[in-house]
């Protein structure tokens, strides 16, 4: 509701010819990096006790999330973030200028096409952090969700390495990289019908309430 006259007020284009790949591609990046700035300390705020109880608990109620579990959370958790996304292009094109709707419209997959991965739990043969060290890995935000402390940024490793809160992270890989006893191996298909049961009993647990 709000973005159309904020998106005309900073100069989004919105007729053709469409922006090139290259001129996109580095916006994109930007978006991502402002985004992960604002993310990563609005995640610690969440986190502070009266702050998580009331708003960000619900986010948390999976501590093994899977991929649907993105978008699982307070509207007011929603909503912070959703200005974030927002607030990356709107800042760029105020002071650049020369940004475009479909630059948005690709933003905005590719972040939640991070969002999701980062949720799913999977070790992705494909993912972007095989390829750009700096990107975070599902293993990062999985750590989150396991033990709700430490790593708070959602795109990239950077935030947390450099404020400090990857450390206890950091000793739980080390550990773990350690340890003898290996991963049990996984039934895919089994673990994929567990998590859709799982989902219908919490459906079914907010129906009751
Ligand atoms: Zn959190
Ligand atoms: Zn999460």
């Amino acid at each position: 509701m709000l973005f159309l006259p904020i998106a005309n007020f900073v100069g989004f284009s919105t007729s053709v010819p469409f922006p090139s790949f290259s001129t996109m591609m580095p916006q994109i990046l930007c978006f991502f990096v402002i985004e992960d700035f604002y993310h990563y300390w609005m995640h610690r705020l969440f986190h502070w006790g009266p702050i998580y109880k009331a708003i960000h608990k619900v986010h948390h109620e999976f501590t093994a999330p899977s991929g649907i579990a993105t978008e699982y959370a307070h509207p007011l958790e929603t909503l912070v973030f959703v200005l974030g996304v927002m607030l990356g292009p709107l800042s760029f094109c105020y002071y650049f200028g020369n940004v475009h709707v479909i630059s948005m419209f690709f933003w905005i997959t590719f972040k939640l096409c991070q969002s999701v991965e980062a949720h799913s739990g999977y070790d992705i043969p494909f993912s972007i952090s095989y390829f750009f060290p700096l990107w975070a890995n599902p293993d990062h935000h999985d750590y989150h969700h396991m033990a709700f402390v430490n790593n708070f940024a959602s795109s990239f490793i950077v935030w947390d390495r450099l404020f400090g809160t990857d450390i206890k992270y950091q000793i739980y890989r080390n550990k773990r990289s350690q340890s003898n006893n290996k991963l049990p191996e996984v039934d895919l298909i089994e673990a994929f019908i567990l998590r859709i049961k799982k989902i219908i009993k919490t459906i079914e647990n907010v129906k009751k309430i």
